[in-house]
């Protein structure tokens, strides 16, 4: 019997990897001093009418939903490093050609490698552009100091990504430790006692209403004008990420398709 339970309690602790120790594990591969990798210095995106983004490498969560596929499964063997400067550079380049204002990094973790991250802010904060840091939580949860030293870079918003709508839903889509789940909605309240601006978004592809309806709660009680600037999303089942979705037999309830959401 007491076996039994010891074996239970050890499965209930090692449920998962914990994403602040994948975060050291990722900077020891993606950062390198002040330099950062990168698969792509920058492309135009269609998002907020118009954005020009780099692709990072390195992620602290596996979703098992990701559409970035090498950057974060194989961070080893993709990309190269990169200083702020090129990387702001190329940026300002392809923004300047396309009339962008907004600048970003995407397709993995946005806050690994700070000093990194810091001096790119800066260089950003010498000119008109605004920066969106796509995060997903995890090290700005975990993390309040980080938040406070982001009060300083004018030029910036933070996008935090919820994944799913309860911490076993968040521990079935990314295999973390489900007390993880709480660290995005300790970001949003760490950035917003900072006034650093910032918006949340969840990816409710596998919720309910019910579920959707608990994240909505949960934004709420963190400051209620989370909910007016909620952005909603859902998977694109590009190939890859339609054969790793089967292969972890997970069915999304919702995916978006040709700019559309379709539920199944
Ligand atoms: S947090 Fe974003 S980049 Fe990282 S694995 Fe999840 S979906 Fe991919």
């Amino acid at each position: 019997m007491a076996k039994a339970m010891l074996q239970q309690l050890s499965s209930r602790v090692m449920k998962g990897y914990d994403p602040i120790k994948l975060t050291e594990k990722m900077e020891s591969i993606v950062v390198d001093g002040n330099k950062r990798k990168y698969a792509k210095l920058s492309r135009p995106l269609r998002f907020y009418g118009g954005t020009t983004s780099a692709v990072e490498v390195g992620c602290n969560l596996r979703c098992k939903f990701c559409f970035s596929d090498k950057p974060v499964f194989r961070p080893q063997s993709t990309g190269k490093f990169y200083t702020p400067q090129e990387v702001f550079d190329a940026l300002d380049n392809t923004a300047k050609l396309n009339g962008h204002k907004l600048i970003s990094a995407s397709a993995s973790e946005g806050t690994l490698g700070r000093q990194h991250l810091f001096e790119l802010l800066d260089l950003v904060d010498q000119s008109d552009y605004v920066y969106v840091l796509e995060t997903n939580g995890m090290t700005l949860g975990n993390d309040k100091e980080f938040a406070n030293q982001l009060t300083r870079f004018k030029n910036l918003h933070v996008r935090v990504s919820i994944k799913g709508t309860n911490p076993e839903e968040f521990h079935t889509l990314t295999n973390a430790i489900p007390s993880s789940y709480e660290l995005p909605f300790k970001a949003l309240k760490h950035l917003i006692d900072a006034n650093v601006s910032c918006n949340a978004c969840g990816m409710i592809s596998f919720s309910d209403k019910e579920g959707i309806k608990d994240l909505e709660r949960r934004l709420f009680e963190v400051h209620p004008g989370l909910l007016k600037s909620l952005e909603k999303e859902h998977i694109t089942p590009f190939p890859k990420v339609a054969k790793r979705l089967s292969e972890n037999g997970l069915k999304p309830n919702s995916i978006a398709f040709k700019g559309k959401v379709v539920n199944l």
